[in-house]
């Protein structure tokens, strides 16, 4: 066992390909469905995604080679570093053979891992002869990591962000804006369905379902604009397998295998990103690591939600995409963790939840932030809220093995920091937080800050 808390890779044992699941699935993925109920054929999306990601989208090769000039920008931040969460461990009192490492995705300047893939996909939409690129942002690391990558390889980036966020997040606009970005709060009176969602209810938050809806209407009406998603799809997972496999590596470096690999779920892309390697290097029989997706209580799609087609906006725009969904019309308490206010999730990680290869737990955001404070004090790092849902399963798992007298390993990943999204934290250290229970449909107090 070796005894460091840092493992770093050299830069040039950066993966040069991606892990595509959609080869490895127990089943093949259910098609997308149009709104005539056949399965929709890559031309349609062709109005609003270049060839390369929808060929992604649709790909059943195992490994898809990284180009070099996406390898290129992926090095200015990658490989990101791995630690033993020594100081958290003796935080929480654990014995020896109870060991917690944290991938984390948080030190480029988007704040989070959403960077691998908003790098790749502006680079295949400007290798395609795009200008422009609409997008939605949740808690806004989305447009954030968008905003800078359009400007890496220039290209002029529109933001919907949703209003909750607009609202709580200033930071975030202005880090966009700086980026070169427009930022919108949606729902917004510029698209036809904004102004549907503002007429319908117009004190709405906001969700991630409408704000869609106003980028892909946007891009459908420009041949010279394409649309861009930052979770959810094949091609946005597959961008973040990097994250896995420089785990793996890592791991190797410190000479311990995890029992359980832990992500938070939104829609799905960096907890696949984590968990996808490892789901790989099970069939080859080298790891037996359970696979847990963690979401919030007040939006439990892969928990409470049900397996069947369902649109991935508010309004229409999108395919039915086959999934775990609460349905496209839920809109989600206002909790912090903006980035897992999604009604859905990544078809990929459904298919394997459905298969009972990936499990899935929900946790109500009090918890999270306890752990996140806790993890926080312990090793001087600001997680993002969204993050905290891993950290808060990570301690869930630690003290149930603690109680069993077990050995375990535990290796989440820390998707993001929080060092924009302090207004959360300052809730919380004045007891301002409040739980939401989806299943019971109230509003539970929460424990007391600090
Ligand atoms: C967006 C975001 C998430 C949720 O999105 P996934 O696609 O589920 O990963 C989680 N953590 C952070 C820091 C985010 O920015």
């Amino acid at each position: 066992m070796s005894d460091r808390y840092r493992y770093v890779l050299d830069e040039k044992k950066l993966p040069t390909a991606w892990y595509n699941v959609a080869a490895d699935l127990p089943e093949p993925l259910p098609p997308y469905l149009g709104p005539d109920g056949e399965p929709v054929r890559p031309e349609q999306l062709a109005a609003i995604f270049p060839p390369a990601l929808l060929e992604q989208e649709m790909s059943q090769d195992r490994f898809i080679d990284i180009p070099g000039p996406v390898i290129d920008l992926l090095r200015t931040y990658r490989p990101s570093a791995l630690t033993r969460a020594r100081l958290f461990e003796k935080a929480l009192g654990l014995p020896d053979n109870i060991r917690i490492y944290y991938k984390y995705e948080g030190g480029n300047a988007s704040g989070s891992h959403k960077a691998n893939s908003a790098i790749p996909q502006a680079y295949y939409n400007k290798l395609a002869g795009i200008r422009k690129l609409t997008t939605e942002t949740g808690a806004g690391q989305w447009g954030t990591a968008l905003a800078m990558a359009g400007a890496q390889v220039g290209l002029e980036v529109d933001v919907y962000m949703v209003r909750v966020s607009f609202d709580q997040k200033p930071y975030r606009r202005i880090l966009m804006e700086t980026f070169g970005a427009s930022v919108h709060a949606s729902p917004s009176t510029r698209t036809q369905a904004g102004r549907s969602f503002l007429s319908a209810s117009p004190e709405t938050p906001g969700s991630l379902a409408m704000a869609i809806s106003e980028a892909v209407e946007v891009a459908l009406q420009d041949p010279g604009t394409n649309y861009a998603l930052g979770s959810v799809l094949n091609h946005v997972c597959l961008h973040q397998t990097i994250i896995g496999q420089e785990a793996i590596g890592q791991m190797e470096l410190a000479e311990d295998e995890p029992d359980v690999v832990i992500g938070c779920f939104g829609g799905g892309s960096n907890f696949a990103g984590l968990a996808f390697p490892y789901y790989h290097r099970r069939l080859q029989g080298l790891s037996k690591a359970r696979l847990l997706a963690v979401e919030p209580l007040a939006c439990p799609s892969l928990t409470c939600g049900e397996y069947r087609h369902d649109l991935g906006d508010a309004s229409g725009m999108t395919p039915l995409l086959p999934m775990y969904t609460l349905g496209h019309d839920f809109v989600p308490a206002g909790i912090h963790a903006g980035g897992l206010r999604y009604h859905g999730g990544s078809p990929l990680v459904s298919a394997l939840v459905k298969a009972g290869q990936v499990e899935a737990v929900a946790v109500p955001q009090s918890e999270c932030f306890s752990s996140a404070v806790l993890f926080a004090r312990a090793e001087a790092l600001l997680p993002a809220p969204e993050s905290s849902h891993a950290i808060a399963a990570a301690v869930r798992e630690a003290r149930a093995a603690a109680e069993a007298g077990q050995a375990r390993t535990i290796l989440f990943n820390l998707s993001g920091n929080g060092y924009l999204d302090l207004a959360a934290y300052d809730s919380w250290n004045q007891g301002r937080i409040r739980d939401y229970d989806y299943a019971a449909r109230k509003v539970v107090e929460a424990p007391a800050g600090n």
